[in-house]
This record gives C-alpha cells, structure tokens and sequence, in this order.
C-alpha cells in the first residue's frame, strides 16, 4: 500500500521545550499598563461593584498602591480622577490642583521610577458627562479642544510622563501637541486614544469613573463597531498631527483593527482591555466557570499576537504575578 503523503505539524508541538521554542508571541510584564482611578473624596478605598478587584483609591491610598506595582514588576499606571466637584465646563479637569493633578505629583515624587501616563478627557468632570463642551444638545468641537489642551498642560506640569487624550474630538492630537510645545513640554509624548469605539463594553468603567453621559450617548464623536475604514482614517490624521502611540480601545472584538493599525503605521500600539472585557471574565471566574488565569494569559497574548505592544489592563496585577510563577 501507498504510504500517505502529509506535513507533520506535531513535530514542534512535541514537549513543553519544544513549544517553547517556537513560540512566537511572549507576554511581558513591560507590555502591562494599570489603570487607577484616583478619588478626591478623603480615606476611601471602594470597590468597584462591577468590577471585582478593582478599587477607587483616596491620595493616603495611592501611595501604597503604586508601590505593590513596582513590586510586581509593573512600570506604568494611567491615571484617572474622580473629582468631588464637576460643572458644565468640566473645570476641575484642568484646575492645577485638581485631583489628578495631585495624584500624578505625589505619583511622581514618591514612587519616581513608574512612568506615569495622564488620561485627559472631560467626561470625569462635566455634569452632563460628555467629553467636551455642550452647546444646544451637541458637543461643541473646537471649543472642547481648548479646555482639552488646557488639561493636558495642567498634567504636565504636575509631573506626567505621557499624555493620554481620549475624547474622540477631531484635531486634537494637533492642539495638544501645539499646547505642550509652547508651554515647553516638547519631550512629553501623546499616547492618543487614536481608535476608540462607541461601545457597550464601557458600561463597569463608567461606574468606576462616575462618567456616564446624562443624556444622549456618545456616538457623534466615539465610532460606529461596524467600520474598519474609519479607523485607518482616524489613525492616520493621528499619526499626520504627531501622536507617538497609537490606542485602540476596546481590544478583544477589534483585534482585526489592532492588526491592521499595526501594519499599516510604525508606531507603538496600545490595547486598551476594557472594563466590560475584564467584569465578563471576572463573574465567570466567580461563578467557577472558566479558568481565570488561562484565559486572562490567553487574550493578553492574543492581543500582542494582534499586533499590540502594550496594554493597558485591569489584570495588570493578576498578570505580572502569573508571569513570575511561569
Ligand atoms: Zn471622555
């Protein structure tokens, strides 16, 4: 009888050097970006419902926090406020002793070596929640860009490493960058939330940040799920108007947009692991239905295999320890 004629797949799938040897993609605990969302309310740590695990830290926590990162091997935080005032221009946002102002300063001053990364956005501070400014029910784009530039100076000069701005108006790489340039924050790089979707898996996230929108949704300004096009279009005017990073927000159902921002531009790309991605995972660990360290290890690769180089992650912690026990 004719022997069959067949590739041997298995050959480099043999043992566990074996695999180790041809893997491809390797998660590093350089690749893990921790969100925190800092309270201005005094002595609180809460919480969050929705997300089991993660908590909303007052300044005399903060500390404390940061210092478990650098013990687990973590190098960069991005930082959220939730401050006790908010108004309709959203002024707490760019108030040089707003609370993520303070946050980044004592960041800075007592755990020097994290790389410190600001979100900048208004929905954190505005009564309405929108990410910019309203005018007759819309949101008022050039308008917002000038408050938005005024946060990101504010953070800078409370000591930020990065400047992360996330609120989907156009131009506002450009403003920013024009900002920091003439207050003279030239080296200070924009990590733009460059593709960022108007998506259900937000909804934790909002609980965490007090942000959602009190009326309408946001999806004159965040994109449709359905277009892959745009995103090329929205990355591209990023990258034109010097962003120095590229985020694409949420991550598990766009990894096809994470591959293709990737190939298309030679910039560093950021997966930002939603709220929703992390509560979804979390409630079925709970409920004892999946393997929680397998799959959360599983769809961190799966993001760098997509082409991320770092992500911002709600596992951050739970990751660098499973990377230290492998
Ligand atoms: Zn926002």
């Amino acid at each position: 009888m004719k022997e069959l004629e067949f590739k041997r797949h298995r050959r480099l799938r043999s043992t566990d050097n074996m695999r180790a040897l041809v893997r491809e993609t390797h998660l590093l605990k350089d690749d893990l970006i921790f969100p925190i969302f800092v309270l201005e309310e005094n002595d609180v740590k809460n919480e969050v419902p929705s997300m089991p695990g993660v908590y909303q830290v007052s300044l005399n926590y903060l500390t404390e926090e940061m210092n478990e990162l650098v013990n687990l091997g973590i190098k960069s935080v991005i930082v959220f406020g939730v401050p006790q005032e908010k108004d309709e221009a959203g002024s707490e946002a760019y108030n040089e002793e707003g609370i993520v102002q303070r946050a980044i300063r004592q960041i800075k001053e007592e755990v020097p070596s994290l790389t410190v990364i600001a979100d900048t956005c208004l929905c954190q501070y505005t009564d309405h929640g929108h990410c910019g400014v309203v005018r007759n029910g819309d949101i008022a784009n050039d308008e917002s860009l000038e408050l938005i530039t005024k946060t990101a100076i504010t953070q800078a000069q409370a000591g930020a490493d990065i400047i992360a701005p996330s609120n989907m108006m156009d131009g506002f790489v450009a403003a920013i960058r024009q900002g920091l340039d003439e207050a003279g924050y030239s080296q200070i790089p924009v990590m733009s939330y460059a593709v960022k979707y108007a998506s259900a898996f937000y909804g934790p996230f909002r609980d965490a940040a007090h942000s959602t929108p009190q009326f309408g949704d946001r999806k004159a300004y965040q994109m449709d799920p359905a277009n892959r096009l745009e995103a090329i279009r929205e990355a591209e005017s990023d990258v034109e108007e010097g962003a120095d990073f590229l985020i694409v927000k949420p991550s598990l159902a766009y990894l096809d947009i994470m591959r293709e921002v990737k190939d298309r531009f030679r910039l560093p790309l950021v997966a930002y692991n939603v709220s929703g991605e992390y509560a979804m995972i979390k409630a079925a660990a709970q409920n004892g239905w999946v393997d929680e360290k397998a799959i959360v290890l599983e769809k961190l690769t799966a993001m760098k295999r997509a082409g991320a180089d770092l992500i911002i992650t709600y596992f951050a912690k739970d990751a660098a320890k499973w990377l230290s026990e492998s």
